[in-house]
Order: C-alpha cells, then structure tokens, then sequence
C-alpha cells in the first residue's frame, strides 16, 4: 500500500470536540440542541445508524428524542408529526432516516420537513439551494466528504472529478460540491459505458454506488485521490466493505479513505455540526428554533 489514508474517524473526533465546546456556549445560555428521528422501527440497520448518531449526540451534550413508525403508521400520522417537529421551538433539527416504511410516502415526507430543520439536507428545498449557491443547510453526507478532503488540503480547483452514482442525497449533491470547488466534473451512473476508462481520467475519484468492492486499482490513474462513500454488508465478511476495493486501490491511489472510517464517521459530524449551526441560529433570532423565545438568555 501506498497510498496515505483520509482518516475520517479522527477527523470526526476532532469535529465532534470542537462542537461540544459549541454546545457547552450554547447550553450556559439556556439552548440545548436537538435533534430528533423518524426512523423505520422494523429496519434493523435504519435503528443501529440511529442509535450510533444518537449516541454521538449525546456525548457532545445535544438532546434528541426518536419517533419510531413502522407498517401501521399512515402518512397523516406522519405527516403530523413532522408539523408538529417544525412547529415546536426546543427542536433544532430533524433526521427522517431512510427508508421509511412502503407504505409512507417519503418524497411528501421532505416536502413538508421545514428548511430551517433539515439538517440532514436532503429536503428539495435544501437541494434546490445547492443548485443555486444559496446558504441552506448541505447534504451530510457529501459535506463530510468535502471536509475531508479540504482537512487533507486536496487540491480541487481545475481537477478533474468521477463521482460514481447519481443519487439525491449523495452522488449528484457530491457532484455539485466539487463543482462549487472548481473541479471539473463528470457523474458516472449504472448506464454509463466504459467506465473504467472513464475512472481513469480522474484526479478524484468519489464512489457512490453501493456495489462491493466494484472499483479496482487497475482502473485508477496514478496518485488519484479515491473517496469510497460504499457502504456494504457482504456475506461471509467480519466487517462492512466500500465500493472499492481496498487492496488494489491503496496500490495506485494517493489518498484513500477506507471503510469502515471514512465518510461514514464525516457524514455523523456534518449532520451534527448542521444542527449545532441551527441552534446557534435560533439563539440568534431570540432563543429557539422557531424564533420565540424559550426563556434563555440568548
Ligand atoms: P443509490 O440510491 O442506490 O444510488 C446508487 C447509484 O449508483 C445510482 O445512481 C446508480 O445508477 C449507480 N450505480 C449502480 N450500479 C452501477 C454500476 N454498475 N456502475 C455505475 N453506477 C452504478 O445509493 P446511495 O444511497 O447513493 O448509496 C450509495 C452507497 O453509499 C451505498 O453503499 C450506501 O450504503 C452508501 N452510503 C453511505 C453513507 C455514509 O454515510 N457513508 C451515506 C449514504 C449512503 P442509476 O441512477 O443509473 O441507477
């Protein structure tokens, strides 16, 4: 192996510990912020990211509570509680964890979810002002992934970027980013031909696919950077592997993040750090989250 790694367990420490020093501020002036979840109480894997991100949370001193819905749950009881999240001034942010159960209907779900408490980024309004340059909260998942590679002082501007997969809340936000760094930037999806060729054009290379292990060294230019956003349970395997393979890549690659390690532990940080920037604006604008004030001093 040769190539350095982009650590974003440590660099997620390191976030993690400045927020609480942002939490602690907030706090002495009556805010606690919080962040609460709707997530799938039948989906095992929705239930142990949540309880992860909780966990984290609440080492940094934020508050947050779940809703758990499940295949009895209608979308007007959904719905009702969204309005009720949006209306309510102790509640800085909120998680709808995908997937919802079938019978939800997700897209009306981000719909209805207020801008100011989308701190998972995903609504279309919070996309919609990517597109547009416009302040609004981003997509944690491919902030982390900007973060990491700004942390490593990655040159971006005039590089030329593959980000592979198209989906809203990871490839084509991730694409935008680099777009906004000044890279320049092509999005690869299932139907694209001769992707290898195409990888290999590369500076930088972001797979968001979902398919273990797909991308090899042999695909990859020489001292490419290499951000692997997979995450995938395969049979047989201890641990959780990326979409690409590791081994391989390490060999040509100049940086890689590895998986587990990588933007996994970003993506929990950005989410967080969104929600501590959305407590800090309430205090701002009088003391809560809705404007009104909830009796600190902020
Ligand atoms: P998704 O919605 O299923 O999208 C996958 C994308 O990959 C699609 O755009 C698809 O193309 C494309 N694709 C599929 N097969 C391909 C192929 N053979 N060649 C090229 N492109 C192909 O998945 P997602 O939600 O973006 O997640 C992608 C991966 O990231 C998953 O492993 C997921 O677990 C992981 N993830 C990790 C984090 C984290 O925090 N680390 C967060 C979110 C997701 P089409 O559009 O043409 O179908």
């Amino acid at each position: 192996m040769s190539a350095q790694i982009l650590d974003g367990k440590a660099l997620s420490r390191q976030t993690r510990d400045a927020l609480r020093v942002r939490v602690d501020a907030l706090r002495e002036q009556g805010i606690v912020p919080r962040l609460d979840v709707i997530v799938a109480a039948q989906d095992p894997a929705s239930v142990a990211y949540v309880k992860m991100k909780r966990k984290w949370a609440e080492e940094i001193g934020m508050a947050g509570e779940a809703t758990e819905v499940d295949d009895r749950t209608t979308q007007t009881e959904l719905l009702d509680r969204i309005a009720r999240l949006n209306a309510d001034p102790e509640v800085h942010g909120v998680l709808l964890q995908h997937p919802l159960p079938k019978q939800l209907d997700e897209d009306a779900a981000l719909l209805a979810l207020g801008s100011t408490k989308d701190v998972d980024g995903i609504t279309p309004e919070s996309l919609g002002r990517l597109t547009a340059d416009l302040p609004g909260f981003r997509c944690a998942t491919p902030l982390g992934i900007m973060r990491l590679l700004t942390h490593h002082e990655i040159p971006l501007a005039g590089k030329r970027a593959v980000v592979i997969g198209r989906s809203v809340i990871l490839g084509k936000p991730a694409a935008l980013m680099l777009l906004q760094a000044n890279a320049t930037v092509t999005i690869a999806h299932s139907k694209t031909v001769d992707l290898p060729d195409l990888v290999r054009e590369a500076d930088i290379v972001v797979a968001a696919v979902g398919r273990p292990e797909m991308v090899r060294g042999d695909w990859l230019k020489p001292g490419a950077v290499v951000v692997d956003a997979g995450y995938n349970r395969v049979d047989g395997r201890t641990h959780d592997v990326g979409d690409c393979d590791f081994e391989s890549c390490a060999t040509v690659a100049s940086w890689i993040t590895p998986v587990p390690g990588g933007v996994g532990p970003m993506t929990v940080a950005s989410l967080l750090g969104n929600c501590v920037d959305a407590a800090e604006a309430a205090c701002a604008r009088g003391g809560s989250a809705s404007g009104t004030s909830a009796g600190g001093s902020c």
